[in-house]
């Protein structure tokens, strides 16, 4: 289905967070006029209808990790346009610019209520969080990383964009290898632990995402393979209310928690606690 996704209409209004200069914000999903300190001081939550707003992978970072901070693993690789996809070299470019950031992953080491985790979180800011080869190399390092040090594995995802089609076949090889990677990772026994954003979508949920050990969705996010309105398309059928949101996805089995982005560092320590138990 990857070759639909050029076809797919845009996402719904409701998942866009559009920042206007000023002190108000207007809530995306219920409408609320919210106060931006406010807003802030609740982690880009709505206080109304608890939508939960996107944020950059540098926020997670400063949220989640002991004194917010993250020791980055250097970005060895530089994307380049090897299929000559039109406009590709331009589309970095500018993602680059808007997002400041080199590509659309950030990993490295880091602590988590003490526990010294291999974290990795990537960002919808930089073309939509898409994977594309310096992407993909850079989580299946992480993985590595973790394997060799053995040390758990917490990857953070918000990637609508899937496997990055301007990268073809060398974007979709990402998700084998990741996918290859994390099975060694699952024998040599080590804790993989996985936060769905919203949204996590295409070859990026049916490889790496999908394969935590435990895996944590945030409220009301879009978790799947192909988008709903495709698949409705495709199929002549309406889908069922709250399809491929997260408490759907907990309800049927997929995820294993839907946990508020206020409580999802407490979650993560906790988990980790149980899990490193020492024998
Ligand atoms: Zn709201």
């Amino acid at each position: 289905m990857f070759f639909r996704r050029g076809k797919k209409p845009k996402e719904k209004p409701e998942a866009k967070i559009i920042i206007p200069d000023g002190l108000w914000l207007k809530c995306e999903s219920c409408g609320e006029i919210l106060y931006k300190k406010e807003l802030e001081r609740n982690l880009w939550t709505c206080a109304k209808c608890n939508f939960h707003f996107r944020i950059p992978a540098r926020r997670y970072i400063a949220l989640l990790l002991d004194e917010g901070k993250l020791d980055e693993f250097p970005l060895a690789l530089k994307t380049r346009n090897v299929l000559g996809f039109p406009r590709y070299s331009e589309k970095l470019k500018e993602a680059q610019q808007k997002s400041k950031l080199e590509e659309g992953v950030i990993a490295g080491r880091a602590r988590l209520g003490g526990e010294t985790v291999v974290f990795v979180a990537t960002d919808f800011g930089f073309m939509g969080g898409s994977m594309g080869s310096v992407v993909g190399e850079m989580v299946a390092h992480s993985i590595r990383h973790a394997r060799k040090e053995e040390i758990p594995l917490v990857i953070l995802t918000a990637s609508g964009g899937g496997a990055r089609m301007q990268e073809g076949i060398f974007s979709l090889m990402q998700m084998a290898k990741t996918s290859a990677e994390l099975a060694l990772l699952a024998q040599a026994s080590i804790p993989y632990i996985t936060v769905l954003t919203h949204p996590t979508m295409a070859g990026v949920m049916a490889s790496f995402a999908s394969l935590g050990d435990i895996i944590i969705a945030e409220p009301g996010a879009l978790l799947g393979f192909t988008g709903p309105r495709v698949i409705e398309q495709t199929i002549g059928q309406k889908l069922p209310p709250g399809f491929q949101r997260s408490e759907f996805l907990l309800e049927h089995g997929l995820i294993d928690m839907v946990v508020h982005r206020r409580d999802l560092r407490s979650t993560l320590i906790r988990i980790l606690k149980i899990l490193m138990i020492k024998k």
